[in-house]
């Protein structure tokens, strides 16, 4: 009987893995420049924590987590997204009583419930940035420029940055009353989903997918209409920093995330019509999960859109190839005296391999080409006696007779 992967999880294999490493190794590059520190948390935390965090009237925490029982019977979750682990880890760890900025970033998998298709899956995984601590708006211009520096070292082109301000809390409130009048007379013809949001979130209206609820809520009042004077000053200021960097991007005021806690700011990076990046402020977020009064602001990227979006624009990633050098060993003693050769090899820091299965030396020479061996070292029982082998340039069919005391020496030099 096969057992296969769970529906909507993938594995990476060799070949694709390589990739990967890629874009972990471009996003740690990046945050290290904007001098943001990395912090891992637990990949299970109490479900009260996305409850509270995330927003209990949110897609994620109505019907995309995975919670379970432990033996102890606390409610645990999976982590479906990773900023209300990092603000909790940053309360908890009382970070808020360091001088501030915290600029942290994580990286990992991440786990929701939902209908698997093509770059939505049930473990993902998100690159993701958050500094706590500072309110001033040149930060949510950095954090947008840390996303964009990040698609832009991989070779990603034409990714649209949408932003928006959704408000601070109270500007909101205010607001929400504002849109219910406005859209109570059609109330009744929205899709199951607005209506229900209707009451609970009614911003949310304003992104519905459905195109009647898109018809009926043409010409609603915006947000952006509505914003307090602190607000607005606050939103010119973030996009005038992002003209500065000459970051190009597109006001959308009707951009509202999926999650309940941001404040202010709010942005997405699409391509192609995927989002590959959402973020924004969330300057109560802190404070709900028991910590100081302090603001933040963040992003996460999902890794696999970025792959999707790599493969759309045909971006070959700099990915190092092949290997050093492969053992061509003919004879017992010579192979025998290979896997010594290849541990010293390995040791000395060539990336070396050879041939297990003692096969013919055409078999070992067509293995050496698989594998893309810049040398190859081709080794019998009579070379062995005289202390010597024939190290073979694979790229320029060139062959020499090396002593195998300098064996190593010489491969190193031609690498
Ligand atoms: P969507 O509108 O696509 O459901 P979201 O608003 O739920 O996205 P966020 O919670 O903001 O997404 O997550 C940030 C990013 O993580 C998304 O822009 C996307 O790239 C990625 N992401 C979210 N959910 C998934 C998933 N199920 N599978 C793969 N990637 C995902
Ligand atoms: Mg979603």
């Amino acid at each position: 009987m096969l057992i296969n992967r769970p529906r909507g999880t993938n594995d990476i294999l060799p070949g694709d893995v390589e990739r990967w490493h890629l874009i972990e190794q471009t996003a740690r590059e990046v945050c290290r420049r904007f001098n943001v520190a990395e912090v891992r948390t637990p990949i299970f935390e109490h479900t009260e924590l996305f409850a509270r965090g995330v927003g209990e009237t949110t897609d994620i925490v109505e019907k995309e987590m995975y919670t379970f029982q432990d033996r102890g019977e606390r409610s645990l979750t999976l982590r479906p997204e990773g900023t209300a682990s990092v603000v909790r880890s940053f309360v908890e760890s009382k970070l808020y009583a360091q001088p501030q900025p915290t600029k942290l970033y994580y990286m990992g998998p991440m786990f929701r419930y939902e209908r698997p298709q093509s770059g939505r899956y049930r473990q993902f995984h998100q690159f993701g940035a958050e500094v706590l601590g500072v309110n001033d708006p040149s930060i949510d211009a950095e954090v947008i420029a840390l996303a964009m520096t990040f698609f832009t070292e991989l070779g990603l082109t034409d990714i649209s940055l949408e932003i928006n301000s959704v408000g601070s809390a109270q500007s909101r409130t205010a607001y929400r009353d504002i849109l219910r009048e406005h859209l109570s007379p059609v109330k009744e013809q929205l899709c199951k989903d607005c209506q229900s949001r209707y009451d609970r979130n009614p911003m949310r209206i304003l992104d519905c997918k459905n195109e009647t609820c898109k018809e009926l809520t043409q010409g609603a009042p915006e947000m952006l209409d509505h914003l307090s004077e602190e607000d607005r000053t606050h939103f010119q200021a973030v996009c005038s920093y992002l003209e500065s960097f000459g970051i190009p991007f597109t006001v959308n005021p009707r951009m509202v995330r999926g999650l309940d806690y941001y404040t202010q700011t709010a942005f997405e990076f699409i391509e192609n019509g995927s989002t590959l990046s959402g973020g924004g402020r969330y300057n109560g977020l802190v404070e709900q999960l028991g910590g100081p009064e302090m603001p933040g602001i963040g992003f996460a990227v999902g890794i696999e859109r970025v792959m999707i979006a790599l493969a759309n624009q045909n971006v070959e990633l700099p990915i190092a190839k092949g290997i050093d050098i492969f053992f061509v060993a003919l004879g017992e003693a010579a192979q025998k005296h290979s896997v010594k050769l290849l541990h010293e090899m390995r040791r000395a820091g060539l990336i070396a391999d050879k041939d297990y299965l003692g096969k013919s030396m055409k078999a070992q020479m067509k293995a050496a080409d698989r594998l893309k061996a810049r040398q190859v070292v081709i080794l019998g029982d009579d070379e062995l006696a005289q202390g010597v082998a024939n190290l073979k340039d694979m790229e320029t069919g060139e062959q020499t007779t090396v002593a195998l005391s300098e064996l190593i020496e010489v491969v190193q030099s031609k690498r």
